[in-house]
């Protein structure tokens, strides 16, 4: 005999149901945020640059190589 009584034996899980209309805008938003990141990581200090200097570059130094950019 277990420790757990028969009637506490099952947990009943509730799994929240997402619908496309709800997480869409989130998809869009994480989507926007992905292409900032991937200006910043591969653009940013080249022709199309926004910010002067370097800064930008040493921050994403490791990324760029990491996904492949060549940087130098
Ligand atoms: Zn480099």
């Amino acid at each position: 005999m277990s420790a757990i009584p028969a009637h506490r034996s099952h947990v009943a899980l509730v799994v929240p149901t997402l619908s496309a209309k709800a997480v869409l805008p989130w998809l869009l938003f994480a989507a926007l945020l992905m292409l900032v990141a991937m200006y910043f990581v591969s653009a940013e200090q080249g022709a199309t640059s926004l910010l002067s200097g370097t800064a930008v570059h040493e921050w994403t130094h490791d990324g760029r190589h990491l996904l492949g950019f060549p940087c130098h």
